[in-house]
């Protein structure tokens, strides 16, 4: 019997997944393999990351053995174990989807010549993304590099909805050689600051779908009014599971179709915004390293940047809504979305520090890093990329945190010692008197920071090196 690879990337499940699906439509006997590589990455996994793939490898695992077969590990150089596994395999063909970071592209792109160089053809397929990332251009054919022109474009081509069942049968076959365990991967962090995220997430294929039908249920019809609150579980936490593929984009709006949900129309809006940020770094590569804007080339960025970094990686600025959030990150490996862009508003604009330092931290500590989303985000934080932020725009983290947590339940859950402080003072415990902080059991310095920067004069130092760049 003939025998096929079905090789496994950031598609880890079975359901729309039509690599697997075209492979096991052919009759031949499957061989689903991961190959684990760290050689050529210039933005290799993350801690987060790291944590979030062993997991997934193993429910990917299960699920296979329940049909049957077994997910086959290999590690190694990834074009060279491929060769390998072809020689030693006999497999006549390879199959797999297609991945839309370029670095990733240009590397199938040497591993199609080179299959084809021995005969054997490679079948890449989209199912990732709602509309793959050169399918849009405008009317002059230039790329899209604002958001709602992409928006409206993608619906009027139609957003890709085809959601292909898991096979039911898989013909299965030995590997040629037994591979490696899981565990020699060493994916999972030797010290355990990774506690807190069994309370929070599910990796895995049947975990993502759990999270999708939670959210209809849970969280859909108050999600255009309740996405931007960081206390509550308003938002789909399905970031992850798209990230590694375990539930496809195109299988959630075929889902979110059957139902008339009038808040349906702005969830599939942020999917939008996920295949927006595939796009812009699929048509402007160099922005996970280097400003869309040039003009930010010559941004005076902080370089004397240690301690100020560190207060902010470790939520220590005594600005309670960047530690809150920053805390979140640490213990979660998440952060909600209206914080992420307070923080990097924070780091960027009060501080002055290069958003590529947040981009790098939220890269080790996230556990939906994500090469596109997070530069794309980083970049419209900072106010240097496409559609961004206007740089002027500088958030304000105190009266944010008194419009989106009023109540002040996040920064209580996530910054404990100040838990007792009026939510007058919660957001800005340095214009409290010193009474009202002792009433709180607080001294500033000793049971929380001294903010480490001054908002108001730090804002007006980030336009005035804006001025000199304009
Ligand atoms: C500085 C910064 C860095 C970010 N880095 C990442 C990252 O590395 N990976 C990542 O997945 N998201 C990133 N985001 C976008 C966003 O914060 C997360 O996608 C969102 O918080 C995930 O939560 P959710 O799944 O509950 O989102 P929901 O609100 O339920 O949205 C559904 C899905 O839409 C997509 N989406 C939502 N918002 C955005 C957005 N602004 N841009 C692109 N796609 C979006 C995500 O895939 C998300 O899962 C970043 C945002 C900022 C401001």
């Amino acid at each position: 019997m003939s025998v096929v690879i079905v090789w496994l990337r950031n598609d880890l499940r079975l359901q729309d997944n039509p690599a697997l699906y075209h492979a096991a439509q052919g009759g031949a006997a499957l061989l689903p393999v991961y190959l684990h590589s760290t050689d050529d990455m210039v933005w290799p996994l993350g801690g987060a990351s790291r944590w979030w793939l062993h997991h997934s490898l193993k429910a990917l695992d299960d699920s296979l053995r329940e049909r049957g077969t077994r997910l086959h590990l290999y590690q190694g150089p990834v074009a060279q174990t491929l060769h390998e596994l072809i020689d030693a395999s006999g497999a006549q063909a390879v199959y797999a989807n297609r991945r839309y970071e370029p670095e990733l592209e240009a590397m199938d792109q040497a591993i199609l010549q080179g299959l084809q160089e021995k005969g054997i053809p490679l079948y890449l397929y989209q199912s990732n993304l709602l509309n793959p990332p050169e399918a849009l251009l405008n009317q002059q054919g230039h790329p899209y590099k604002v958001f709602t022109p992409y928006y409206k474009a993608s619906l009027a081509r139609g957003l890709d909805s085809q959601c292909l069942p898991a096979p039911d049968r898989i013909v299965a076959t030995q590997g040629p050689s037994p591979g490696v365990e899981l565990e020699s991967l060493g994916l999972l962090p030797k010290q355990g600051w990774d506690a807190g995220f069994y309370e929070h997430w599910q990796p895995g294929e049947e975990g993502a779908h759990a999270r999708l039908e939670t959210f209809i249920d849970e969280g859909l019809k108050s999600y255009p009014d309740q996405r931007d609150l960081p206390a509550i579980d308003g938002t789909s936490r399905l970031s992850p599971h798209l990230h590694f593929g375990e539930i496809s984009p195109r299988c959630i709006v075929a889902r979110l179709s059957k139902l008339r949900h009038p808040a349906r129309e702005a969830f599939i809006r942020q999917l939008v915004w996920r295949d927006f940020s595939h796009a812009v770094l699929h048509h402007f590569p160099q922005t996970s390293e280097r400003a869309f804007n040039s003009k930010f080339d010559r941004f005076p960025w902080n370089k004397r940047h240690t301690k100020q970094l560190t207060a902010w990686q470790q939520g220590q600025t005594g600005i309670p809504i960047i530690d809150a959030g920053m805390r979140e990150l640490w213990h979660t490996g998440t952060m909600h979305n209206r914080v992420r862009m307070l923080v990097g508003s924070f780091l960027t604009k009060n501080l002055l520090l290069h958003w590529q330092h947040g981009a790098r931290w939220f890269w080790d500590t996230l556990v939906d890093a994500d090469l596109a989303q997070n530069s794309m985000n980083w970049q419209w934080v900072a106010g240097c990329g496409v559609d961004a932020a206007p740089y002027f725009r500088i958030f304000n983290p105190v009266t944010q945190g008194e419009k989106f947590d009023t109540r002040g339940d996040y920064v209580r859950r996530w910054v404990p010692e100040l838990a007792k402080l009026d939510n007058k003072w919660l957001h800005k415990p340095w214009e409290a008197d010193r009474e009202t902080l002792a009433n709180a059991g607080i001294r500033l310095g000793r049971d929380y920071p001294v903010a480490i920067v001054d908002l108001k004069r730090s804002r007006q130092e980030a336009l005035d090196a804006f001025k000199r760049i304009k």
